[in-house]
């Protein structure tokens, strides 16, 4: 009889029978994929090319019944599960070698209610498709500034964007969610519905079980906001990043300021303060003033544009699955002198065209949620930075990987926590620090909602029963 090799989530590979594996697909509305068949290779890519694996079974599902077919069926043969939003975690924990995804990439459905402006999103969304939905009623929340990226990782682990500002960061817009648990039990979680649970999926990340849908809510952000990136050369990085401090400092909630230390697409070394208004234009124009006068600019394209535009404005720098990465990240409570003449000196030396660094600055309402009411354990005014090497050679992995862990290492005694959706897969000891004083009552959480840690491809908090 023909059997099917998989992997356990204890690492020892068994086999099913072909019988088992075609009773679980006679249950699904979904596709079941198998090496082989058309649309496999396909549906494993995620955004981090160097990630090339590949799972027993893809199950793509269509609906909330297909994820509890899925979890039943994974939880019954102890299967090692996979749980795939956008694909977009640097990790690649969205899929494994062997194992099983719960691949809700087709899961796509959204309603947006104009009158109490929320948007019922389901967990396959893009952030793009969500934007696009959302924006043709003037109207968006908090989430991710690259359009490709999954609207459920991102919101499960905090979720910085552009109106963090003004409105809290994606999990603070979060109003419901539908979540499928290891036993395979539909739940909502709420302030008023398993409150526990709705404080846990507020930054704990993917550990409880499977979040069908979010529910949001939307504040008006009109047909057009102010935003862009006044760009200057690297050899001027250095006072930059001392005026962007600055003035970052003095933005109003309605007003975001991030930086980057990159490559320009004409191959020169550059600094670029990237901002985006949420107001009147006229009143942002003013506002922008101080960066554009600032020094002797290479570029400026700040400029009214769309919601839409202002979150796609970067893809470009971060294409999908075709390229290597591999990142390091901090918090940094304080821009110094010092540390801004190290991140200088390291991005000046990139390996590759395609390397940055990034500053996101967390202010406003993002910073004011109160430290207890949800479990996104830094929120706080400080800047979460980014060193993203991304290269086309897989010859070149070793290189890239030292030279990042090296700028890394002399940035590191500046910093201040890490960002859990920012965290790669060999940081296992940094989990601790990202979960932060909320680790124990998340652990409480893991021992209830999943004490078998049927969800272990994660930032793991590692159950106790
Ligand atoms: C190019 C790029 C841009 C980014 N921009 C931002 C940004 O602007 N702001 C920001 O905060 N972060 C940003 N990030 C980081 C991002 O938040 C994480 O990579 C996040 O995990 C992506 O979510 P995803 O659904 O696309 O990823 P996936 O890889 O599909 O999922 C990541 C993990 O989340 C869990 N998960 C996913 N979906 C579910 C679900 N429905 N239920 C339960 N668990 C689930 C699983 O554990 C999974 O392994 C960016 C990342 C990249 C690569």
């Amino acid at each position: 009889m023909a059997t099917l090799q998989v992997m356990t989530n204890t690492g020892v590979g068994k086999s099913l029978e072909e019988a088992t594996v075609q009773a679980f697909q006679t249950n699904l509305r979904g596709p079941l994929l198998q090496p082989g068949d058309v649309g496999y290779d396909d549906a494993r890519v995620v955004w981090n090319g160097m990630i090339d694996r590949k799972p027993a079974l893809i199950v793509r599902c269509v609906g909330v019944a297909d994820v509890i077919q899925a979890i039943n069926f994974a939880r019954d043969h102890q299967l090692l599960v996979s749980v795939r939003g956008g694909g977009h975690n640097i990790t690649g924990y969205a899929v494994n070698d062997g194992g099983i995804v719960i691949d809700l990439s087709r899961m796509k459905g959204i309603r947006v209610d104009t009158a109490k402006r929320t948007a019922r999103a389901e967990a396959g969304l893009t952030w793009g498709e969500y934007y696009h939905e959302v924006q043709a009623f003037g109207l968006a929340s908090t989430g991710g500034v690259v359009s490709t990226t999954g609207i459920s990782g991102l919101s499960l682990g905090g979720g910085l964007g552009w109106l963090m500002g003004k409105h809290g960061l994606s999990c603070d817009c979060l109003l419901s969610a539908d979540m499928v648990t290891a036993d395979g039990r539909l739940v909502t979680a709420s302030a008023s519905e398993n409150p526990d649970l709705f404080w846990g999926l507020r930054g704990g990340g993917g550990n409880f079980g499977v979040v069908t849908s979010f529910e949001f809510q939307l504040y008006p952000v009109g047909p057009t906001v102010l935003g862009g990136m006044v760009v200057y050369p690297m050899s001027q990085a250095k006072e930059v990043l001392r005026f962007y401090r600055e003035y970052a400092r003095t933005c109003p909630d309605e007003l975001t300021a991030w930086a980057s230390l990159m490559i320009s697409p004409e191959g020169e070394p550059v600094a670029a303060i990237l901002i985006n208004y949420m107001g009147d234009l006229a009143e942002g124009e003013r506002l922008a003033e101080p960066v554009r006068k600032f020094g002797s600019p290479l570029a400026d394209t700040i400029g009214p544009m769309t919601y839409c535009e202002l979150n796609s404005m970067l893809d470009d720098a971060f294409p999908y699955g075709t390229v290597q990465r591999y990142w390091k990240s901090s918090f940094l409570k304080e821009l110094g002198d010092e540390v801004i003449d190290i991140l200088v000196e390291g991005a000046s030396n990139m390996l590759s065209p395609m390397s940055l660094v990034g500053f996101f600055h967390v202010h406003g309402a993002a910073a004011r949620t109160g430290a207890d009411e949800t479990a996104f354990g830094l929120q706080e005014d400080q800047w979460d930075y980014d060193i993203i090497s991304q290269w086309t050679d897989p010859a070149e992995t070793d290189m890239h990987i030292q030279w990042t862990r090296d700028f890394f290492n002399r940035v590191q005694p500046y910093t201040n926590g890490v960002y859990v959706n920012h965290l790669d897969a060999e940081e296992a000891e940094r989990i601790g620090e990202a979960y932060g004083k909320h680790y124990e009552r998340l652990l409480a959480l893991k021992n209830k909602y999943d004490p078998t840690n049927l969800f272990r491809l994660n930032q793991n908090i590692k159950p106790t029963v």
